[in-house]
């Protein structure tokens, strides 16, 4: 049986079984171990980035600073280790809101394919680094309208797409692709050939802070929260969130949204 580290599948599993004060009682120093355990998480995942800063501040100051070049090479690298940790802290920021359901979903009706292309703007750059490719399989559903919170659901596909850069291989391939599934669902697709997961890996993917390669993620500049973000956020909006994987060949992550109801005249 994995640890799970998901305190709302925690809590329901220990409450199925508190029938009593004494297991009350343990579900709440389950709750308190969880609570150190995600504080140690969350430090040790600014250490590195606040190690690298200091580190470069320091030989900065320690000489390195009279050299026009190389002043500029590390100010540059302190910079980046910066953005890193306003990126985790950001993710630290939402993950907690979202465990506490403190995010109120703005619903909208909005068109996706649009929502995607703004997504692909947005990564043109990060993509190109690697020559990875976007592509998007404009399979076109009837309506290309869904409801949902659009910023949230672009953070959702941003997040995908994301990962799918920065665990592709080089030259590789993103597609996504918007399908529909019924009359009031479709699916939205996000499927790249960068070399897959590790069957054994696939039921902890979307736990926070879980990686297949820690060391893989973090170069990246990962918070290893990006896919418990995208899966609360789904399920926050009562959707389903689905990984398939092929080790060595390519990974696909899907989720549902809803297709507004057609109005009648
Ligand atoms: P991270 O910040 O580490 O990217 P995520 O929660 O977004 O955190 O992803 C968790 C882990 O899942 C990653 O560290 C990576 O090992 C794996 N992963 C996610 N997406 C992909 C993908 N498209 N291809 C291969 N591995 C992936």
């Amino acid at each position: 049986q994995p640890i799970t580290t998901d305190m709302e599948t925690l809590t329901r599993e220990v409450k199925k079984f508190a029938t009593d004060k004494k297991l009350e009682i343990e579900l709440l120093q389950v709750r308190e171990e969880y609570r150190r355990d995600f504080l140690g998480n969350v430090s040790h995942e600014l250490k590195t980035p606040l190690f690298t800063v200091q580190g470069y501040i320091s030989t900065l100051l320690d000489g390195a600073m009279e050299d026009k070049v190389i002043r500029k090479k590390y100010l540059k690298r302190a910079e980046k280790g910066v953005e890193r940790l306003i990126y985790i802290v950001e993710d630290l920021d939402m993950i907690t809101k979202l465990e506490a359901g403190d995010l109120n979903l703005e619903y909208s009706e909005f068109d996706i394919f649009e929502l995607i292309q703004n997504v692909f703007d947005l990564l043109e750059m990060k993509a190109e680094k690697k020559h990875i490719k976007l592509t998007f399989d404009n399979n076109k559903p009837l309506r290309n309208f869904v409801r949902g919170d659009r910023d949230r659901i672009q953070q959702v596909i941003e997040n995908l797409i994301v990962n799918s850069i920065k665990y592709g291989k080089e030259n590789g391939t993103t597609e996504v692709s918007v399908v529909n599934l019924t009359k009031k669902k479709v699916l939205v697709r996000v499927s790249d050939d960068g070399g897959g997961i590790e069957k054994q890996h696939l039921p902890r993917l979307f736990e926070r802070f879980y990686r297949v390669n820690k060391s893989g993620s973090r170069e990246e500049g990962g918070s290893g929260l990006g896919l418990a973000i995208v899966k609360h956020i789904v399920e926050a909006h009562k959707e389903k969130i689905y990984v398939e994987s092929e080790f060595g060949i390519g990974s696909e992550f899907s989720f549902t949204l809803e297709r507004p109801t057609v109005k009648k005249l």
